[in-house]
């Protein structure tokens, strides 16, 4: 199958490159010149696991083009993924300027096209397929972009991502389950077609309605931010009540109906999706007038988890209440990204605690094994980078883990004391046992656990 990604990012590149693994001739497409000329350099814009190695064989092999050239890229295309970003706008809601932006583009690709369809002498319509997360009634707005550029037939789809950053190329090769809206069964066929060597092992696909098709992608992810609220709620009732999280959730998490995946407390979740797609779930829901309390708290409880952690170290710092002064104060970072696995750092509870940090007056050292390049691009030189983890602690007066990479898993905290001003660690992923931290001397605070003092 001919098909074109319209966007090259963590969701375009990984989709479109496992699809051309699969023997589809795909061509990318982006608006950014920097990111295709990597691309055709033969460098991945993105840090993703097994990633350059499949961008090497299949452009090598010629099914797996880059390109800034709309024309060439839409013209022959049967399957259109739009993959563009949809941002939180300033009142939460997603932004689909990109997408709309890409719709009026494919709307008149497929006008100045040859052929009934755009597909020269072919009667197969193309098919335009929304891939970026989008609220539900999206499609039509695109359908309509379209429409309003051509008069030449063509289908809708949506077909939401669940690839997870750091797994992408196994979760896009293996995914739990494909969701396909669709407004035809000739659509439906074919992109079952597509997607049927990916699901050899029996993962269902599953064909709807657009609208419900939509709604999947944020139904899911607001009961993932949802565990992760709910869980730091528990945490900080247990931190008040002389609980220990990690005996609550081994105790909880047994039971089979609530079961033991996305309940770690920690400094809440981070990223480009969750927090931008419950906004946006909110977002849908005061359009119609019906608020969706349940997501709004959320929303809350994950931005105070930033806070109270922060709180912490004012209180560890500071003289009673407010913010500490750090003035003179070195404080260590581990971990930039917003999880393990990924350079992305969009809303990375790390850059909101460095950020506070530095207002405080503390001189900030970051480590990071991937996502150096993404940091400095937001923090510029205000922080210093290290290059290795334990360059972090020389002369620090206090480390603050932020993203729990394995390298962070199981350091040498002898070797660590010794070189840190102060022996004190806020633990922002509860990677160690507070007992463990007493007996290797340490001033440790965690979540939703017993403060080591
Ligand atoms: P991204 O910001 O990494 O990439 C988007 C790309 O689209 C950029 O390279 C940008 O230059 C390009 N672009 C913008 N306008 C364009 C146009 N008119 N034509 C061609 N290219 C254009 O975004 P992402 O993280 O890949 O996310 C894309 C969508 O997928 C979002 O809606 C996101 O919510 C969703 N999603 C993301 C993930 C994830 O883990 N990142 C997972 C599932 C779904």
């Amino acid at each position: 199958m001919r098909i074109t990604m319209v966007g090259t990012g963590y969701v375009g590149l990984v989709t479109g490159t496992c699809l051309s693994n699969t023997g589809n001739d795909v061509t990318c497409l982006d608006v950014d010149p920097a990111k295709i000329e990597k691309l055709n350099r033969g460098e991945s814009p993105i840090y993703e696991p097994g990633l350059d190695e499949l961008l090497e064989r299949n452009k090598a092999a010629g099914r797996l083009a880059f390109t800034l050239d709309k024309a060439a890229a839409y013209g022959p295309a049967e399957v259109i993924f739009i993959c563009v970003g949809t941002p939180s706008d300033e009142q939460g809601r997603a932004d689909l300027k990109y997408v709309l932006a890409a719709a009026r583009d494919i709307g008149d690709a497929i006008e100045s096209a040859e052929g009934p369809t755009g597909l020269g002498a072919s009667d197969k319509a193309k098919i335009v397929i929304v891939k970026s997360t989008v609220p539900v009634g999206t499609n039509a707005k695109v359908r309509a972009e379209i429409a309003s550029r051509t008069s030449k037939p063509f289908h809708m789809a949506s077909n939401p991502e669940f690839l997870k950053e750091g797994a992408a190329i196994n979760d896009f090769n293996k995914p739990d389950r494909v969701v396909l809206g669709v407004d035809s069964e000739d659509a439906g066929s074919r992109l079952r077609d597509l997607y049927a060597p990916f699901v050899r092992q029996g993962n269902p696909i599953f064909t709807m309605d657009i609208p419900s098709a939509e709604m999947v992608k944020y139904a899911s992810n607001a009961m993932l931010a949802t565990k992760i609220s709910f869980i730091n709620e528990i945490a900080g009732l247990c931190e008040l009540y002389g609980a220990d999280v990690d005996e609550v959730r081994r105790g909880m998490c047994a039971d089979a109906r609530i079961g033991n995946k996305f309940l770690y407390p920690g400094l809440g979740y981070g990223g480009s999706c969750f927090p931008k797609d419950v906004l946006a779930c909110i977002s849908m829901g005061d359009e119609v007038n019906r608020p969706t309390d349940l997501l709004a708290a959320v929303h809350k409880v994950n931005q105070d988890q930033r806070i109270r952690f922060l709180e912490k170290v004012d209180a560890h710092f500071g003289s009673g209440s407010g913010p500490a002064d750090l003035s003179g104060m070195r404080i260590g970072v581990w971990g930039i990204a917003f999880k393990p696995g990924t350079d992305d750092i969009r809303e990375a509870p790390s850059i909101t605690l460095m950020k506070a940090l530095l207002e405080r007056g503390a001189e900030v050292v970051a480590h990071d094994p991937v996502a150096f390049e993404t940091c400095r691009g937001v923090m510029g030189d205000s922080i210093t980078y290290a290059g290795g983890m334990l360059d972090v602690v020389e002369g620090a007066d206090a480390l603050l883990v932020c993203t729990d990479w394995d390298e962070y898993k199981h350091p040498d905290f002898g070797a660590i004391r010794a070189k840190m001003r102060a022996p004190v660690v806020f633990d922002g992923r509860n990677l160690y046992r507070p007992a463990s931290m007493r007996e290797a001397g340490f001033v440790y605070h965690s979540v939703g656990r017993e403060a080591v003092t």
